[in-house]
């Protein structure tokens, strides 16, 4: 059943997520109309190529004018400048939402350009690929991954709920969750191991020794499958970093003691150790194969047959 849930959307940022938000809102009838705004020509040119929205501006405050939902789709180091650009053009009455990795520093960031009567509801769906770009969306981003929604004290509560209906109708589920809660957790489930799979294609790279033919041609499912988180968007990551400082590092040094004690058993021959460790860590596989967060195909799906 098609059912309207806002007027008019305005996604800001017409990448991965814009654009399969975009295509999520349409498969569903969700909006009667989409706008869309993209800081380079290039990226707006093709985002009007391939329909990504009804219209594309060449402004951010002309795509914004008389949107019911604002959707900030940029990187989280952008937010700041963007939230100042629209703020004055902002409908009263409007929801003003982001779709940002981090949330303490989007908040921070935004909130001082939120004009009164207007909405401010932070967000983050946990969805994602190592794409980028105005053509790298799909509907079916979203459908059964969940979508965080972190609202701020005192927000309408109306507001909340028209929110949380458009990202269920898109194919989600939803929670709530507090902006430093989300961090940390988000620090240990994304942020972190983006980081380490950074490290260790770039540890391969550097054994220049090897990269040029058996690092590739003989790639097993441990270093291939590194090496799709690290191709992910240089800026979005970079941006990432800096902005959830504190919950990284405090993952980060966990995982360095962890795996200064994993180096230890190696050295020492300690197997009943490293055996331990590995059965617990088969179960948290299992786990998220239980909660429908990934599949049981052997090898990603690689293996035919
Ligand atoms: P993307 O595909 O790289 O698209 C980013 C878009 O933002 C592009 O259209 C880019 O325009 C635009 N942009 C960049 N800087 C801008 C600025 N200063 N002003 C206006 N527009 C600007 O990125 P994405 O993957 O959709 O990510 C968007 C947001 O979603 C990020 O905050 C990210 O943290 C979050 N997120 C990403 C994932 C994921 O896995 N990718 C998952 C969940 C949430 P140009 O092309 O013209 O540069």
């Amino acid at each position: 059943m098609m059912t309207q849930i806002y007027k008019r959307v305005a996604l800001i940022g017409l990448g991965l997520i814009a654009g399969s938000m975009a295509l999520a809102m349409r498969r569903a009838g969700l909006a009667a109309e989409i706008t869309g705004y993209a800081r380079s020509e290039k990226t707006r040119k093709v985002a009007a190529e391939i329909g990504l929205c009804d219209k594309v501006f060449d402004t951010a405050a002309e795509a914004v004018k008389d949107a019911d939902l604002v959707v900030l789709c940029v990187p989280v180091g952008a937010m700041a400048s963007v939230a100042a650009e629209i703020g004055p053009h902002l409908k009263k009455g409007a929801t003003l939402t982001d779709v940002g990795s981090v949330k303490r520093a989007v908040i921070d960031a935004v909130s001082p350009h939120v004009p009164d009567g207007v909405h401010f509801i932070p967000a983050h769906p946990l969805a994602g690929t190592e794409k980028s770009g105005p053509t790298s969306g799909f509907a079916e981003l979203f459908d059964d991954r969940w979508c965080l929604i972190v609202p701020v004290q005192g927000t309408d509560a109306d507001a909340i709920n028209r929110l949380r209906n458009l990202w269920i109708a898109m194919g989600a589920k939803v929670d709530e969750m507090e902006a430093d809660h989300h961090d940390l957790v988000l620090a240990v489930t994304s942020h972190a191991p983006h980081l380490i799979a950074y490290t260790m294609v770039g540890v391969a790279d550097d054994l220049a020794r090897v990269t040029d033919t058996e690092v590739v041609n003989y790639s097993a499912a441990g270093f291939r499958d590194f090496t799709r988180i690290a191709a992910s968007d240089p800026t979005m990551w970079r941006d990432v970093f800096l902005n959830n400082k504190d919950a990284t590092l405090e993952i980060l040094g966990r995982f360095t003691e962890e795996l200064f004690a994993l180096q230890r058993a190696i050295r020492t021959g300690d197997g009943d150790h490293l055996h331990d460790y590995f059965t617990r860590t088969r179960s948290i596989r299992r786990g998220i194969i239980e909660a429908g967060q990934d599949t049981d195909v052997a090898d990603f799906g690689r293996i035919k047959g």
